[in-house]
């Protein structure tokens, strides 16, 4: 900026010294023309009067040829470009030029000295006139009219001193004096022609950027996309500009005189329109205000306005100057977005609804496959085919039920159902627990496992999620192995001070641009069709170490394996063990020997298939139970019976399993334990059936054992 300020400070200078020479050289036609007239005059004055002819000759020569060579340098100045008028040869040579025309001046009472005192007055006022005069033409350098006046007038001072006359004495005098005063005027005027060119210059400047930028704003005007318009007090129209003639279908001439808000104004939109108005009228700008206006014909146009009021002297609001930009197209994208946007989430929703229901749905019939070739399982009159049949019917059903399961997490993830319990679970723990989970696997597949159970260190996590992940990765590090291979679990901190578990086998391996999709839903890869899976496990494991705040990644190398690992936040330098929630040990003979038909149990379930499970599994274990098939019905039957445990299902009609619990605790029985059938294992669903009064939750399908657990824990 400053520089900026310098430079063109600099210019300006240059520009009053062109300016200067310019006016200097401007004014000599006519100084020089009267120069001539006023010598000649002088000459036929005093010629016959002068001492000497001779030496006014000599003057009148010298004082003419001085005066020829200034007219050549005059015209030869007025033949070249301002460039070259500015070089300061042209100064010099004008301040030299004008030293030696005061000096001849000053010469005329030496050479054309007159004994006659008449003549030599007429000599004093010739030249205190040419002084004067010179004065206005010479004023535009001060060094000029010194360089003119003091030869000229002091010369003449001179010549009168000599003379010592006392008439002469007095005009030298006076002579000093209007020497000084012409001085001083000079001065003065010098100052004020200094003034006025720099001035006028800084006008001219001034003018051209004004200039220049009318031609740029006409431009801006003409050929922007922003429709400006202006308009007076009366919301007549102004200016109205070609944009504005493109976005409102009005021509400039239509337009103009016109009231802006007949010709824009959508009637929706004038409650509006009149609160920017009230906000225009207390000199507050209108920024960005999001206007449905029309067009010509009627068509609604969606604008972006910026309006400023423009105020006059006394600051009272003259007109209003107006941008408007047409998005209508922007706002119509944004809308289709946001409407694609909506329906894509419907469209998930949907989705999540309909995996979640079918997932539930599929667990009833799940429950007596499950529960039938269960009990199957221990007829002793079957054969040994029949036997193998039943366990591939079972393995396909524990297939299916873990698919199911997969689905409901992946839909709860989705909808942001899932919720996380973090704590510091110790690593031993952990290793501990998955390790005894999938050794049977690992044998069967005859592999070897490596997991340190004495780890040390903690990880934050959620246990029964992070259970999963580790059981997801062990697993599918057994499933696609290879023969006597092997399957590792190391664990190190890293850099960030994450923990990371990585699960190492020696399979096949993944193939680089397989690789990239292996976290994607229901994506098997290559995986052979006898290995069973879902295609589901590493998407929800990737989901669920997101939650917990971690990462998971893999890396593989074709024939030599595959290593997946998670990073948590924790630490391998404490140890951190918690005793494991150790469940009591199952008793090796899972079917009664004995009949427990002594205890009263009262069931509760509306499905006819579930309704013969569960009795034939209570008889499996040696129980009798009464069995009812709604709410309203076990309430009846508890009127006349005490019964000593209550199983129901949850959702049955006209009273459900809530109600029911419920209703028994409202009427005071708090000692009968209540175990509620559900279709899910979810902390909420546990949760609900607490709340309602139930003491314990039995997940479908219905396992025999823990079937049999639950029993004994409550009855005995
Ligand atoms: P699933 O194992 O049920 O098919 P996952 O989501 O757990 O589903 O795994 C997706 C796919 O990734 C698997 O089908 C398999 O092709 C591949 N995969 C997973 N883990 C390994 C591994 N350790 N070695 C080789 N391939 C693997």
């Amino acid at each position: 900026m400053d520089t900026h300020n310098t430079d063109s400070g600099a210019r300006l200078d240059e520009q009053i010294r062109l300016e200067e020479i310019r006016l200097l050289y401007g004014g000599t036609p006519f100084s020089y023309s009267a120069s001539f007239v006023i010598v000649l005059i002088i000459y036929n004055v005093l010629l016959g009067h002068v001492t000497s002819p001779q030496n006014l000759n000599i003057w009148l020569f010298t004082i003419l040829g001085i005066l020829f060579a200034r007219s050549i340098d005059s015209y030869l100045f007025s033949t070249k470009d301002k460039k070259e008028q500015s070089k300061h040869s042209w100064r010099l040579r004008f301040f030299a030029g004008t030293g030696i025309a005061g000096f001849c001046w000053g010469l005329l009472p030496w050479f054309g000295y007159s004994s006659e005192i008449e003549y030599f007055s007429f000599i004093i006022v010739c030249l205190v006139g040419v002084i004067a005069g010179s004065l206005s033409t010479l004023s535009y350098r001060w060094e000029t009219i010194a360089l003119f006046l003091l030869p000229a007038s002091l010369l003449l001072v001179l010549r009168l001193i000599i003379e010592d006359q006392t008439f002469f004495n007095a005009t030298s005098f006076v002579l000093l004096v209007f020497i000084f005063f012409s001085l001083s005027a000079g001065k003065k005027i010098f100052n004020n022609t200094q003034q006025n060119i720099r001035l006028r210059l800084e006008a001219d400047t001034r003018e051209r950027a004004i200039e220049l930028m009318h031609q740029k704003q006409a431009l801006h005007l003409q050929n922007t996309p922003l429709a400006i318009i202006e308009f007076d007090i009366d919301l007549n129209v102004t200016e109205w500009n070609k944009a504005a003639e493109h976005i409102f279908g009005y021509s400039r001439e239509e337009a103009l005189d016109e009231n802006v808000m007949r010709l824009v104004l959508l009637r929706d939109s004038s409650l509006e329109a009149e609160r920017l108005w009230q906000q225009l009228l207390s000199y507050e700008p209108v920024i960005g205000a999001v206007i449905e206006n029309k067009t010509r014909s009627g068509t609604p146009v969606i604008c972006e306005w910026f309006v400023t009021p423009l105020t006059g002297e006394q600051n009272e609001i003259v007109g209003i100057a107006a941008m408007a930009l047409d998005i209508s197209e922007k706002k119509q994208n944004e809308l289709a977005i946001l409407k694609s946007k909506e329906e894509a989430e419907k469209a998930n929703q949907a989705k999540s609804d309909f995996l979640s229901s079918m997932s539930h749905e599929l667990r009833t019939p799940l429950n007596a496959i499950l529960g039938f070739t269960q009990l199957l399982k221990y007829e002793k009159a079957l054969t040994e085919k029949q036997q193998s049949h039943i366990s591939e019917i079972s393995n396909a059903g524990n297939l299916l039920l873990e698919l199911v399961n997969q689905i409901l997490d992946l839909a709860r993830i989705e909808k942001g159902h899932l919720q996380l319990s973090m704590e510091k679970v110790a690593l031993a723990d952990c290793f501990k627990e998955v390790r005894a989970m999938i050794l049977p696997l690992a044998k069967k597949n005859k592999l070897t496992i490596n997991i340190d159970t004495q780890t040390r260190g903690y990880v934050i996590a959620d246990f029964t999620r992070l259970k999963q992940v580790m059981l997801n990765l062990l697993s599918n590090a057994i499933k696609y192995n290879i023969e006597s291979g092997s399957v590792t679990l190391e664990v190190r901190q890293n850099e960030a001070n994450m923990v990371r578990i990585s699960i190492i086998d020696t399979g096949k391996g993944i193939s680089k641009e397989l690789l990239q999709e292996i976290f994607q839903p229901f994506n098997r890869l290559n995986a052979a069709s006898q290995i069973e899976g879902t295609g589901i496990g590493l998407s929800i494991s990737k989901q669920l170490v997101e939650m917990m705040n971690g990462s998971i990644g893999v890396r593989s190398k074709v024939n030599e394996g595959s290593e997946f690992w998670i990073e948590l936040s924790g630490n391998i330098d404490i140890t951190t063990t918690k005793q494991s929630d150790s469940k009591p040990p199952h008793s090796d003979r899972l079917l009664a020997t004995a009949s427990n038909t002594d205890h009263s149990i009262l069931v509760a379930e509306d499905n006819p298939t579930n309704q013969a499970l569960i009795v034939s599994q209570l008889e499996a274990l040696g129980y009798t139970a009464d069995l009812v098939k709604d709410g309203q019905e076990a309430l009846n039957k508890m009127v006349n019976t005490d019964y000593q445990l209550l199983i129901t299902d949850c959702n049955m009609p006209l009273v459900d399993g809530y109600k029911l619990a419920r209703t028994i605790r409202e009427r005071g029985n708090h000692t009968l334990p209540i175990i509620a059938l559900t279709a899910d294992a979810f902390p909420e669903r546990k949760a609900e059936c607490l709340k309602a009064g139930m003491d314990d939750q039995i997940t479908k399908p219905v396992d025999l054992q823990t079937l049999k657990d639950t029993l004994e824990k409550y009855l005995n």
